[in-house]
């Protein structure tokens, strides 16, 4: 295992060494992490690959334009800022950006919902998986949630923690050991029996669980990747997968800043409310507290918190 991420680290440091000229635009701050690990879960990654465009690209597709499209910096940024506050995605499509992922099983299940990225993932058919499992830290283990069917909340007993973490190892463990029973290979590949065949890869694999890594090439554009940000850096987003959004949010601002500025305060700290939002609002304005009779409780809370009413 530790010579495979030494090969690893040295295929990545050749990659970062590469040096091309081109006529095309690039980004400083993403140039510097290009190819880099962020290390996210216990085993997992994200790094940029490739990408096209920067900000002026946004601003050069809205114009049409023949040359480099911009005019001054102010004006620019108040464009993308029209652009996104009044949802004109195609100009943000046509910048694209690809990833190098290395998340659990049931993580890449939510995250293949996103239809409008491009995947290539790692074959199981084709390769050995390691012996690899996200095991959640002690304090990322919680209950139930009581108010939302979705999530997990409050907390657990020290004995209830250590109680399912050793089932969750365990079951992790004896999911690789069939798996390797079945392949009739040991981790670093020698044959377990040289008088058996071992089952075929693509279905060996049927006894890992879901908390093993998979990896994949995942490329979409600019204004489906805020998509995918939008809904998974959200709060109401599983952990697991809201701290790969956390890190991709930091790779979106070194590499469209104003796009980015301008998707924060539009999309992430905005608010779409229903007409019975607003006369709540209104009622609040007036100082004549109302709760309308078909607003959700969900929209009530949300106004609520932002208000702090
Ligand atoms: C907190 C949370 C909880 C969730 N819970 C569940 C759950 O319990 N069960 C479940 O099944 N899913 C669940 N999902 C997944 C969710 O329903 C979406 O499938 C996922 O978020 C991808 O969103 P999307 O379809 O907008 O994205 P994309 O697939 O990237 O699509 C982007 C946009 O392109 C358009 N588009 C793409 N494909 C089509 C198409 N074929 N036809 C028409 N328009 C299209 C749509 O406008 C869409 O919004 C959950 C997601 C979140 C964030």
């Amino acid at each position: 295992m530790k010579k495979k991420r030494n090969q690893i680290k040295t295929e990545i440091e050749k990659l970062r060494n590469n040096d091309f000229s081109t006529k095309r635009v690039t980004v400083k701050a993403l140039e510097k992490i290009l190819y880099k690990s962020f290390k996210i879960l216990d085993h997992g990654f994200v790094r940029v690959i490739d990408y096209m465009g920067n900000d002026t690209s946004i601003v050069q597709a809205a114009r049409v334009s023949y040359g480099k499209g911009t005019k001054k910096l102010n004006q620019d940024k108040s464009l993308i800022n029209y652009l996104i506050s009044h949802r004109h995605s195609t100009p943000f499509e046509m910048n694209e950006i690809k990833f190098h992922v290395k998340l659990p099983i049931f993580v890449a299940r939510q995250w293949i919902r996103h239809r409008t990225a491009n995947v290539n993932e790692y074959s199981a058919r084709y390769s050995i998986l390691d012996k690899e499992f996200y095991i959640p830290k002690n304090e990322n283990l919680k209950p139930q949630s009581q108010s939302n069917n979705q999530g997990r909340s409050g907390d657990l007993s020290s004995a209830e923690i250590k109680s399912y973490s050793k089932i969750i190892k365990d079951n992790s463990r004896i999911g690789f050991e069939n798996y390797s029973k079945l392949l009739n290979e040991d981790e670093s590949g020698r044959m377990i029996d040289d008088s058996k065949k071992g089952l075929a890869r693509e279905l060996s694999r049927m006894t890992l669980p879901l908390n093993s890594y998979t990896q994949w090439y995942w490329k979409i554009d600019l204004h489906n990747f805020m998509h995918f940000l939008a809904l998974r850096f959200d709060p109401h987003a599983q952990y697991e997968i809201r701290v790969y959004a956390e890190v991709m949010m930091e790779i979106l601002k070194k590499w469209v800043p104003l796009t980015y500025q301008a998707f924060v305060s539009n999309r992430l700290n905005s608010l779409t409310m229903s007409s019975h939002g607003i006369e709540y609002i209104k009622s609040l304005i007036k100082k004549r507290k109302s709760i309308p009779k078909n607003i959700s409780k969900r929209e009530l809370e949300t106004i609520n918190k932002i208000f702090n009413c």
